[in-house]
């Protein structure tokens, strides 16, 4: 097993455009006890059990050991290739500003391998995936959330710490979560994915409580930096399915990049989405702008784990804007982020006069 694990790395580039739309399967899994003491717990035992995929147990995730690879990179490869079933101890919900007021926690982690994924900051140690099957403490906690803001709307963010939709085959817990806040009069979901699996979405009761968002960017971004995620026509296809659906949708441009051709793959971006989308989903549509950044740890994390990438992080030529504790980060000069923005605005402005631009950042 070990060695079957090891070798995945070294085709690792290869693999990842070959299996882009394919269901990410773990190659190793942990249970935490607990988790088989609930119903989706045993489940997922009973289920990679029968499909003979290797089974440890773990007291907690925090004592997950034995990862196996024989350097830090194939490490983090692995461990992304790997699952761990647990409860959700921790039920006070982190701030999620200024888009939601909480984040939902249902997993941690992801399977693909964008360069620049903000999880390599956040959960840089612990890159494998984890999912909890206590869902209901974690609504009745968000029910809470909900009676204590009455009559105030509470909105909950899903993907603060992974990809929902990524994972949803393996839980079912975002079908779950939209149809919980479906029953909410006062309760809103929302999510970004760079995922197209969302047929097992389609017939949730969602009650147009859930904002289903699509990270999208141009062809050329997404086929040089975001290896393991569904590709640019899989995603624009499945923001059709969710627009015929009647989810109300939206779409995060992010990171606006500076490449080559730039204006034509970002043109032909939201042409395409219109040529997708419904009369209907049009007319109740949201896009986030966010051109890219770095900071130094973050560029140093890359550089370590993807020492291949083409993404272009050269200090020298950005502008430094400083952050909230003196930690600031990298943007495009001011003169390359206005010609982003007002491209992308004017195309936006052009295929989608009622749409709502939220912010560029
Ligand atoms: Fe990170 Fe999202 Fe890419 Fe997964 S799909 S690696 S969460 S940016």
């Amino acid at each position: 097993m070990a060695n079957a694990l090891l070798e995945k790395p070294k085709e690792h580039e290869d693999q990842q455009s070959k299996t882009r739309s394919s269901l990410f399967v773990p190659d190793l899994v942990f249970f935490e006890p607990q988790a088989l003491e609930y119903p989706l717990g045993k489940e997922l035992y009973a289920r990679y059990e029968k499909e003979q995929i290797p089974i440890r147990m773990t007291t907690s995730h925090n004592q997950v050991r034995g990862i196996p690879g024989e350097n830090e990179i194939e490490q983090y490869r692995n461990a992304k290739r790997t699952l761990v079933v647990g409860v959700r101890k921790t039920l006070k919900f982190e701030p999620s500003k200024p888009s939601a007021e909480y984040a939902l926690p249902l997993a941690t982690g992801c399977a693909a391998h964008c360069h620049y994924c903000y999880l390599n900051t956040n959960i840089g140690s612990k890159p494998y995936v984890r999912v909890y099957v206590n869902t209901d403490d974690i609504f009745a906690q968000a029910e809470k959330y909900i009676q204590e803001r009455l009559p105030e709307i509470t909105r909950f963010e899903a993907a603060c710490t992974s990809d929902p939709v990524g994972i949803e085959h393996i839980t079912g817990n975002l079908k779950r979560a939209i149809e919980f806040m479906g029953r909410q009069p006062h309760g809103r979901l929302r999510f970004v994915t760079k995922f197209h699996h969302v047929d097992s979405l389609l017939d949730a009761k969602h009650n147009k409580h859930t904002r289903f968002r699509f990270s999208m960017n141009a062809d050329y971004v997404i086929k040089h930096f975001e290896p393991g995620t569904s590709s640019f026509e899989q995603r624009i296809e499945a923001a059709g399915k969710v627009a015929r659906a009647g989810y109300p949708l939206g779409f995060i441009l992010a990171p606006l990049y500076w490449h080559e051709g730039w204006e034509q793959g970002y043109s032909s971006l939201i042409e395409k989405l219109s040529e997708q989308l419904t009369e209907e989903a049009k007319q109740d549509l949201t896009f986030e702008l966010i051109q890219h950044r770095f900071t130094k740890v973050a560029k140093h994390l890359i550089l370590k784990r993807y020492p291949k990438t083409k993404l272009e992080m050269n200090e020298e030529e950005r502008k430094y804007k400083w952050g909230k504790y003196g930690r600031g980060k990298y943007v495009y000069p001011d003169v390359q982020a206005k010609a982003l923005q007002a491209h992308l605005e004017r195309e936006i402005a052009r295929h989608f006069p009622q749409a709502r631009i939220e912010y560029f950042t």
